[in-house]
């Protein structure tokens, strides 16, 4: 397994309970963002939403698989990741993003109720929407995850079932005809297959066999005080999808390891393609792009306007597209397969993405629904 981030992590879970000999490469969180050499990741974070509702039915399919296994992954590992407050999704009224989500809930038996403009007031008086927004509201199977709590899990429970954990960055992959040889900055493992999780990093790791599009993502941090922070944690996290289908995202409270409680709202109003890894990394140690953090900050005051903010900062991460904009999970060669491109909710389903990329790598066929729609 090559790549120790959210698909990775569960890769090896799946194919180390499955009994095979896992060998688990990718390095540890980097302390400092700013000067670090090495690759980076779009895991370090403490919040993720998650939810069943997706119109595309295979991050339907596989955020539904994934979140029914939660509570498990959290008893093997003793490493809890998951809290529950459903999720509100929001846009205007009659829009065809709403009229599809309404849709996509009856497709998918997900229990969610609709809520118009005054419901949402009662409901949820923080947020402050445009007149004339409607909502669905997911309350079960929903809320938000820790990526990074949920490596740390998914690692966890993997080497508690025999997986070997080498933090490193691999530099190259040499496949022959009996097996592979993997290179990385601890030495040099033979493997006999080789399944790369490496995020947007995994182009450039298999020699550019996934076209993949990886996008900058800035995202900005509210700080509020532990008495606000109670009072608004239960909130659910909130998607607001403009008529065209994309918009901005904002998650509740959530103590971060600083032991400071954080807002955060996400959503770039315009995709930066980065070409390289030498883009990524530069990305990554920018920490973000300010113009889009001030973006953020302005619709942040917009939705929340009674929360008081005690401090602002932001940060840097990216997503990686397909162009069918679904996750490639597929073998590259005899003895390569490749799982990634998380399209922006990779965190949420990244079970059930690891467990498929885990089916390729022992020579099992997916099932039709996860290679087609
Ligand atoms: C700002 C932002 C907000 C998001 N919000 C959500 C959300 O609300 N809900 C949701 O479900 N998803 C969300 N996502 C998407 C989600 O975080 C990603 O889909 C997910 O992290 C992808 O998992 P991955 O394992 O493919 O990649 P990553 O999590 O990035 O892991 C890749 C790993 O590969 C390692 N690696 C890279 N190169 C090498 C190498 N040469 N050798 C060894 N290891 C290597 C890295 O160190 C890293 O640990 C968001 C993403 C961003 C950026």
């Amino acid at each position: 397994m090559i790549g120790r981030g959210l698909i990775g992590a569960a890769a090896a879970r799946h194919l180390a309970r499955g009994g095979q000999d896992v060998v688990l490469i990718g390095p540890d969180e980097p302390r400092q963002m700013a000067d670090h050499r090495g690759v980076f990741g779009s895991h370090y974070d403490e919040g993720r939403i998650t939810r069943s509702l997706d119109p595309a039915p295979f991050w339907s399919r596989v955020s539904r698989a994934s979140i029914a296994r939660y509570a498990g992954i959290e008893a093997e590992s003793g490493i809890a990741f998951y809290t529950e407050r459903g999720v509100l999704m929001a846009g205007p009224t009659g829009s065809p993003a709403m009229a599809r989500i309404g849709e996509v809930a009856a497709r998918d038996g997900v229990e969610c109720a609709r809520l118009d403009d005054t419901g949402l007031a009662a409901c949820f008086p923080d947020f402050h929407l445009p007149p004339g927004t409607e909502a669905w509201h997911e309350p079960r199977r929903a809320g938000h995850i820790s990526p990074r709590r949920l490596v740390a899990a998914q690692t966890r429970a993997a080497e508690r079932a025999g997986a070997r954990v080498i933090a490193a960055r691999v530099l190259a992959i040499d496949e022959r005809a009996d097996g592979v040889t993997i290179r990385h900055e601890g030495g040099e493992t033979e493997a006999a297959r080789v399944l790369v999780a490496a995020g947007a990093y995994t182009g450039a790791l298999t020699g550019g066999a996934v076209p993949l599009s990886v996008m900058a993502r800035t995202v900005a941090f509210f700080e509020v005080s532990e008495t606000q922070a109670a009072r608004l944690t239960a909130l659910p996290p909130l998607i607001y999808l403009h008529a065209h289908g994309d918009g901005p995202y904002l998650l509740p409270p959530i103590r971060y390891p600083d032991g400071r409680w954080y807002l955060k709202l996400g959503g770039d109003s315009v995709d930066v393609p980065l070409s390289s890894p030498a883009e990524i990394n530069d990305w990554f140690r920018s920490g973000g792009n300010p113009t889009v953090a001030r973006e953020l900050d302005a619709q942040m005051r917009a939705f929340m306007p009674g929360l008081r903010i005690e401090a602002t900062h932001h940060a840097a991460c990216v997503t990686s597209f397909t162009p069918e904009d679904r996750a490639r999970i597929a073998p590259i060669s005899e003895r390569v397969a490749v799982a990634t491109a998380g399209c922006g909710r990779g965190a949420k389903c990244s079970d059930e993405l690891g467990r498929l990329g885990a089916e390729v790598i022992l020579g099992h066929a997916l099932p039709d629904w996860a290679t087609a729609g």
